[in-house]
Formats: C-alpha cells, sequence, structure tokens
C-alpha cells in the first residue's frame, strides 16, 4: 500500500491523502487551505480533472479545512461521510448559499455523500475501511483504519482526548484499532505553547462562573462545535433564557433529535430563537444568546444591550481575534476568552502511538511535523513532503 499527502504535511488546513494499491485509489478528506482567498490551485489527475481513476472520498468530518473542495471532486467519484456530520455539513450549507458573497456547496452534491456507520468496514476493490468515532470540536468525527496488501494504518485525522468523549478514544484504539504498521496522526497543537489543553469540562465550569455572575451573556461560539453549545447550554442558570437565531436552533433541534436519547449532554435545555417579542423578558430575566462575528443582526441586538453592561464570552480560536471585523464586532464589550482546543494535546498525541504501537509515523495537519520526534522513541518516524510516494510496505508495486 502506498501513501501520499498531497497536502498537509507542513501546514494546518487543506487536507487531501490518498491511499492506493495497484487495484484502487481513495482519498481521505479533500480540504480547502485555512486562507483560502490566497490558495494555491489544488488539481489531481483523476480527481479533480481527466478521466476519473480515484474509487472514494472519505471524509473524516465537515469541517472546511477537511471538505472545503468538495465541489472539484469529478462528479463520478463516490463520497463517503458520517450520517449526522452530513447532515450538519447540510444545514450548514443552506445557510451561507442565502448569504450574500459567501461560497457554498452544490447541495445536489451534498446530498449524493453516502454514508457510513462506526465500526463498520467499507471495501473499495482491495482497500477496507473502517472509521471509528472521536472527540473532536466537530460533531461526528471519524479516524479511519485503511487495511491493503496485508498492512495496516491508523488516519487520526482531528482528534483530542480532553473534550466530553475523550474518554472513549484509548478504549477504541485498543479494542478495535490494535497494532498497526503506519500511523498517519495530526499534530495542529505542537506549535502553540501550551503543552497541555484543559478540558472541555474544567471549560464548561469557567463557563457556568460567568454565566452565574452576569444577567446578559453574548457567546461567540462556532455554530457547529456541537459539544462546546452542549456544555454551555448545560450551565445556564435556571430562569435565564437561552436565545440563538433561527439556524443555530436547527443545528442544536437536529443533534437533540439525532443523540438526545443516547446521551444527556445532547438533550439541550430549552431555546428560543430571537424575535423582538423577547425583548421584554429577555430584559427582566436576563439570557446566554449565541452570536456569530460577522452577522449584523447579532451586532445590532447586542448594541441594544450595550449600556447594561453584558458580557462576551469569546470562545473560539484566539488567533481569529486579530481579524479585523472581529476586533470591531467585540470592540468596547466586557470579554471573557474562554476556549480549549478541538485538537489533541501532546499526552493525546503520545497515548495513540503507545496505544497503536505503529513501526512508521507520519505526522500531518501541522506546522512542525518534526516536533513528532519528542514522540515516537525508537519508531521510525517518516516526515513527508506533500506529494511525496509513501511504502508502507506489502505492495505489489514494490
Ligand atoms: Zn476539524
Ligand atoms: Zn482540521
Amino acid at each position: 500500500m502506498e501513501v501520499i499527502i498531497h497536502r498537509g504535511t507542513h501546514q494546518i488546513g487543506g487536507c487531501a491523502t490518498e491511499y492506493r494499491t495497484k487495484n484502487a485509489r481513495i482519498f481521505v478528506d479533500f480540504g480547502a487551505e485555512l486562507d483560502s482567498e490566497n490558495a494555491k490551485p489544488f488539481d489531481i489527475e483523476g480527481v479533480t480533472k481527466g478521466k476519473t481513476s480515484c474509487d472514494a472520498v472519505f471524509f473524516t468530518h465537515y469541517h472546511g479545512d477537511h471538505m472545503g473542495l468538495l465541489d472539484t471532486i469529478n462528479e463520478d467519484i463516490p463520497l463517503y461521510m458520517g450520517e449526522a456530520s452530513k447532515t450538519i455539513a447540510k444545514i450548514l450549507n443552506d445557510r451561507l448559499s442565502k448569504a450574500p458573497n459567501i461560497d457554498s456547496y452544490d447541495p445536489e452534491r451534498i446530498n449524493s455523500i453516502r454514508t457510513f456507520e462506526a465500526a463498520k468496514a467499507i471495501v473499495i476493490g482491495d482497500i477496507k475501511i473502517t472509521p471509528y468515532m472521536v472527540d473532536h470540536s466537530a460533531y461526528d468525527a471519524y479516524m479511519f483504519k485503511i487495511e491493503a496488501d496485508g498492512k495496516s494504518v491508523l488516519h487520526t485525522g482531528d482528534f483530542r482526548t480532553h473534550g466530553f468523549r475523550g474518554k472513549g478514544v484509548k478504549p477504541t484504539l485498543e479494542k478495535y484499532v490494535k497494532k498497526v504498521d503506519a500511523l498517519v496522526c495530526e499534530g495542529t497543537t505542537l506549535n502553540r505553547a501550551e503543552a497541555k489543553c484543559e478540558t472541555e469540562n474544567d471549560l464548561k465550569n469557567r463557563i457556568k462562573t460567568v454565566l452565574q455572575e452576569s444577567k446578559y451573556v453574548f457567546v461567540v461560539c462556532s455554530s457547529t462545535n456541537i459539544d462546546r453549545l452542549a456544555g454551555i447550554c448545560s450551565v445556564i442558570p435556571k430562569g435565564m433564557y437561552c436565545i440563538c437565531d433561527d439556524y443555530q436552533l436547527s443545528v442544536i433541534e437536529y443533534i437533540r433529535d439525532y443523540a438526545g436519547d443516547k446521551s444527556s449532554l445532547y438533550k439541550f435545555r430549552k431555546a428560543l430563537y430571537y424575535g423582538e417579542n423577547l425583548d421584554e423578558k429577555m430584559n427582566d430575566k436576563g439570557f446566554c444568546m449565541f452570536v456569530r462575528c460577522g452577522s449584523p443582526e447579532h451586532k445590532r441586538i447586542m448594541e441594544k444591550y450595550k449600556d447594561k453592561n453584558p458580557v462576551v464570552i469569546y470562545s473560539m480560536w484566539k488567533g481569529y481575534l486579530e481579524q479585523d471585523n472581529i476586533k470591531e464586532f467585540l470592540d468596547g464589550y466586557k470579554k471573557f476568552d474562554m476556549h480549549t482546543s478541538g485538537h489533541a494535546d501532546s499526552d493525546a498525541i503520545k497515548m495513540v502511538i503507545d496505544t497503536v504501537q505503529p513501526n512508521m509515523v507520519i505526522p500531518m495537519h501541522t506546522e512542525v511535523p518534526e516536533a513528532f520526534m519528542n514522540f515516537v522513541g525508537n519508531r521510525k518516524i517518516r516526515l513527508a513532503k506533500d506529494e511525496e510516494i509513501i511504502n508502507i510496505g506489502g505492495c505489489v508495486n514494490e
């Protein structure tokens, strides 16, 4: 089997990894670069142009850096994704398609995505792909065990172990994934100073304190960071209103229907979408409202409360705070930065390596692949370049 990381060996974003044998060729993720405006064209023969020679593309989750180039994939290539991940991508896309000046996917292409189930293998030619659910800031995210030519690779995708569902990662690896020949692992956080990430639970408890001490609270949070939303909703004090817009409400209601029976975390307390008829009640009882930077409507609502000492909980990556539109959106408000990463910290990466005991570690989704040297011990590390062919062995092409 051969692995080619077309993009992602030295960057975060724009992930696209090929796995191939003599008889089959699949991709894991086909993402857009983080700075999509300045992105270089990304064309692959047989995938985005020319006669199709790719059998399937599997998406780990709905984040744009993993599925953003969906529309460029030849139409006759089957696409696969988790069921909830696909639905959330659809809901998000419906909103974007109505917004001016924002790119959105072809809805037909999203509808065409086939869905897989956790731990149920899909066989494409002589490649077997088994998805396992992981903890990440996107809901319904997966890692893949890919087996072919007598060899196996674990492709982690984005994951972490400090979220609400993080405890499940290690047992899944031990019970189902076991030992693999190679590990393709994300390393997003490795260029950051903090070695260990705050748990989603500790963050939730800090947010709870702010909510208890403030009457009017706006929360800036990704509308699809489901576990963050669920955690915050679970600590909104009784009597305080939980407010959002109709788009955010449709995401919450979908998750409540999909997973509310399986986990109390996803039951979500009652949320209302904002209307002026609520102003009097919101004024009286206080509220926690989810807002998005860049929404003129949300800005207008925030301004209504500006003289009432509202607080803003900023619960996204702090790097975005450098952006002018976000600075302007938050200007003049008392702000709490309360966020933890959606990605694996060094302990999580070390745990995965120790658990699946790969013969070869291949870093990706990181700006500092060489930082993996700290975790691999005596194992072989392969610091690949984009587009380089990595032979996992067992390949009839050898
Ligand atoms: Zn992600
Ligand atoms: Zn990512």
